[in-house]
């Protein structure tokens, strides 16, 4: 009997060989089969008629074919077919279309989806460039008996498994839509008869338990029968049939955008177990012991003292919710979310005084060297100076970082285990085994997005008899709720000011060409006194260098997971449905050109865009405008590659004034802070991220004086680009470009799923669905506070057993 934990090897139609193909997309019971979500839909109950078609739309037209042909032209074979209905034709084109030669014949009916193109030679007329295509099952045909799957109705479009059943077809569309439909058929069947306990229950409308716990066969049914009823929800299993096969009469829009009661309820369910999970972590947190700082009139002493500047009132504020936690005998868990250049740092150093004063350590790590570096060096400017009201004698800070030589490391994890420093600062040095704290009070994380979640996680639970306090603190702006999310387990403060005296930077875009002006226009800046930064993509050469961390990012660590035998998910729905806008986008955009033949590589499509160039590279660049355009400047170059110790005394010049121009690669989008410098030049900005620029471009206007950011572009760029381009222009805030971001590269990329410890999702996408987000999250909590009477023990029960083996299963990274 199937249930829905059944291996997918017994599901008709599939069997062994087909499972291994299934199994390496994630696929391995009939649960995870029923997940694989259409991702689109055609109307083939009520399609368009051919007559009504509309030039710049996506579409899906049913016709018959009339003719095709195999051309040759210059550059490509290109295979052309016209489809017809009545009078009316559409003419179909894919480039590279050989393979499609024998596929099609004259009177064959099949349906098309692709947007739609004005001919140009035949006025009226429309063309299709490489639009999808199912071939329709015939009258008496060897499918016949398929044929209502695949006409008069809602179809579903799923995206390919990959891999080719036994006789060679493909694990797309049609195959999914027959295995699932049978599969629906077979549980119904056994359901009706009384015998199969997935549907028995669902069936049933007077409250019969429909909720099961484990060991009672499967347990199908996941959310109490009166929270569905209160929230209108339709049970799980009918709910997963209405999204493979709508109803006929379903709204095309809702379902295009996942908004279908039945939509709605998958949804739910998901983000409730994830917002149930994270309620309860805020609770056992909340059970945890940590220590009670004293904020006394001594410690307010010292922090007034330290400090340089009036803090703002948002700067206030937030030490004020620190200084809470931290009186508290409860650990601190806490995000402080400020956008750049909003004056963190040195919130942080308050929170780190608190500790310190009360006889505690604290640790700071950062995620690369220069930045650890140079918080390292301010803190000894800070903190240098001053006594310790507590002690009688100044602070004492050490350095950790990974490049150190062995026994410059040696000696400081013997100063912070002696308990002979008082503020450890670091890379992830600090979080390797084998340091030990002597009395660890406070844990900062700066720039938490660089960091993954396993290695926030592993800083948090140094050993020691109580918990450390954390203060995480990042600069990507996330939507509230989001944050709440990804960030479920903290509580969050927000910087929404930026000091004062700052005056908003002038970004202006350029292209390549007009490079002279822009190396005249850093002549005049140094001129007047002030320094650059020009920041290129690459290191050197043609070799592509990514933004340069310090340490192995989450994805490695959760390679070597897998290694170890543990499973992984596959990509998240929300992140494909991403992919396949782009792809439709991108095609039309690109015309044939560019034109993907798979969904999955289509995210590539504004690489194609690129013309093959080198690229500048921050060496070449060095020596190319020291002996060029910046000749008698002094210059310095900064990247990944130099020595830790090259680093610094580079950083160190460039502070000191020492260095007009800094040449640099991404090393420096987090974190630097030089307020004289008010020149940001992008060069290639085409290539990077709207995060990135906008944390580069927080490099400049630090200080009083105007700041400027320029970014430089060689080439024709995509849309993508232009948007992003565009928006760095058009605004400064970093919450709206922060949603565009979302827009563009979805929650996925966006948030950098593994690294960021998001969970994957079967059916959610956040940003899509942040109404239902909200409503599970209030849901969630009610259900953690209080007993709802009218929500039986069993299913209350059967609720905490899921969330745990769900945890465990999916969210394993999260728990901690
Ligand atoms: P971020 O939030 O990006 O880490 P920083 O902490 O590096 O920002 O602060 C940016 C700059 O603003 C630094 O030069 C810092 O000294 C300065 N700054 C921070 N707070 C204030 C303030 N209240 N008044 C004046 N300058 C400030
Ligand atoms: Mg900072």
């Amino acid at each position: 009997m199937l249930e829905l934990s059944t291996p997918i090897k017994f599901v008709k139609r599939v069997g062994e060989r087909v499972a291994v193909e299934l199994a390496k997309r994630g696929v391995e019971t009939v649960e995870d089969l029923l997940y694989h979500l259409p991702f689109r839909y055609e109307d083939r109950l009520n399609p368009v008629p051919m007559s009504a078609l509309q030039a710049g739309t996506m579409a899906s037209v049913i016709g018959e074919v009339r003719g095709s042909a195999l051309l040759h032209t210059r550059h490509m074979p290109l295979f052309e077919m016209t489809v017809g209905q009545g009078l009316n034709t559409v003419k179909a084109m894919w480039f590279r279309g050989t393979y499609l030669r024998d596929k099609f014949h004259v009177g064959q009916m099949v349906a098309l989806y692709g947007k739609l193109e004005p001919s140009r030679s035949n006025a009226g007329k429309f063309k299709m460039i490489q639009p999808q295509f199912e071939i329709l099952p015939s009258h008496g045909g060897p499918d016949a008996e398929f044929s209502m799957l695949e006409v008069g109705r809602i179809v579903p479009v799923y995206e390919s498994l990959g891999g080719t059943t036994a006789w060679g077809a493909k694990l797309g569309s049609k195959w999914l839509r027959r295995v699932i439909w049978s599969l629906f058929e077979e549980l119904e069947a056994a359901g009706s008869s009384g015998m199969h306990p997935i549907l028995r229950g669902e069936t049933a409308k007077d409250g019969a338990p429909e909720l099961r716990g484990p060991g009672e066969s499967d347990f199908v049914e996941t959310l109490p029968g009166a929270l569905r009823k209160r929230l209108k929800l339709p049970g799980r299993l009918e709910a997963l049939k209405a999204v493979h096969f709508p109803e006929a009469g379903t709204p095309m829009t809702e379902l295009m955008s996942a908004a279908t009661p039945a939509h709605r309820r998958l949804i739910f369910e998901e983000l409730f177990y994830l917002e149930l999970g994270l309620e309860l972590k805020r609770r056992r947190m909340r059970e945890r012991e940590g220590t009670a700082f004293a904020t006394n009139v001594k410690v307010r002493e010292a922090i007034k003292q330290v400090l340089p500047f009036h803090p703002t009132a948002a700067q206030k504020r937030v030490l004020g919710e620190i200084a809470t936690d931290m009186r508290k005998p409860q650990p601190m868990r806490r995000l402080l979310q400020g956008d750049v250049g909003s004056g963190k740092t040195i919130v942080a150093m308050q929170a780190a005084l608190v500790a310190i004063e009360n006889g505690y350590q604290a640790a700071l790590m950062a995620p690369t060297e220069i930045l650890a570096t140079q918080h390292y060096l301010s803190a000894r400017k800070l903190l240098g100076d001053v006594l310790s009201p507590r002690t009688g004698r100044p602070y004492r800070v050490t350095l950790l970082t990974g490049s150190l030589d062995e026994a410059a490391k040696r000696e400081a994890r013997g100063r912070i285990f002696r308990g002979e420093t008082d503020l450890a600062i670091g890379t992830h040095a600090l979080i390797e085994d084998k340091v030990d704290f002597d009395n660890l009070g406070l844990v900062i994380v700066d720039e938490q997005h660089r960091f993954g979640v396993q290695q926030r996680f592993r800083l948090m639970k140094k050993p020691g008899a109580l918990d450390p306090d954390v203060l995480v603190m990042t600069a990507t702006p996330i939507p509230r709720t989001l944050a709440l999310t990804l960030y479920g387990d903290l509580d969050a403060s927000v910087i929404d000011e930026l000091p004062p005296g700052r005056t908003p930077i002038v970004t202006r875009r350029t292209t390549e060409e007009r490079a002279e002006d822009v190396w005249q226009f850093v002549r005049k800046q140094v001129e007047a006194g002030r320094q650059a930064y020009i920041v290129y993509p690459v290191i050197e050469g043609a070799k592509d260098d990514q933004p340069e961390l310090d340490f192995p990012r989450d994805e490695e660590v959760e390679d070597l997971n897998a290694a170890a035998g543990k499973k992984t998910a596959g990509p998240s729905t929300a992140l494909r449905s991403a992919q396949d806008d782009t792809s439709v986008k991108g095609m039309t955009r690109t015309k044939a050109a560019a034109a993907t033949k798979t969904k999955g590589k289509a995210v590539k499509t504004e690489k194609l865009f690129e013309p093959k160039k080198v690229l500048r590279a921050a060496t070449d660049m060095y020596d190319e405008l020291r002996m060029g355009p910046l000749a008698g400047l002094r210059l310095g170059l900064l990247h990944g590659r130099l020595s830790a110790d090259d680093k610094e005394v580079t950083m160190r010049r460039f502070q000191r004034g020492d260095i007009d121009v800094l040449i640099a690669t991404t090393v420096i989008e987090v974190g630097v802070d030089v307020s004289n410098a008010s020149v940001m030049v992008i060069e290639h900005a085409e290539r990077f991220g709207l995060a990135q620029m906008h944390q580069l471009r927080g490099r400049v206007g630090r200080g009083a004086a105007k700041s400027y950011c320029i970014l430089m572009t060689g080439g024709k760029v995509s849309e993508q680009v232009e948007a992003r381009l565009d928006a760095m222009v058009r605004t400064q805030n970093g919450f709206e470009l922060a949603e565009l971001d979302l827009q563009q590269r979805g929650p996925g990329e966006f948030f950098g799923t593994r690294q960021a410890g998001l969970p994957e999702f079967r059916v959610a996408n956040l940003i899509r669905d942040r109404a239902v987000l909200e409503l599970a999250k209030t849901e969630a909590a009610k259900f953690a506070e209080s007993p709802d009477p009218a929500v039986s023990r069993e299913e209350r029960d059967a609720v905490w057993t899921r969330l745990k083996q769900q945890w465990q299963r999916k969210y394993g990274l999260v728990e901690a």
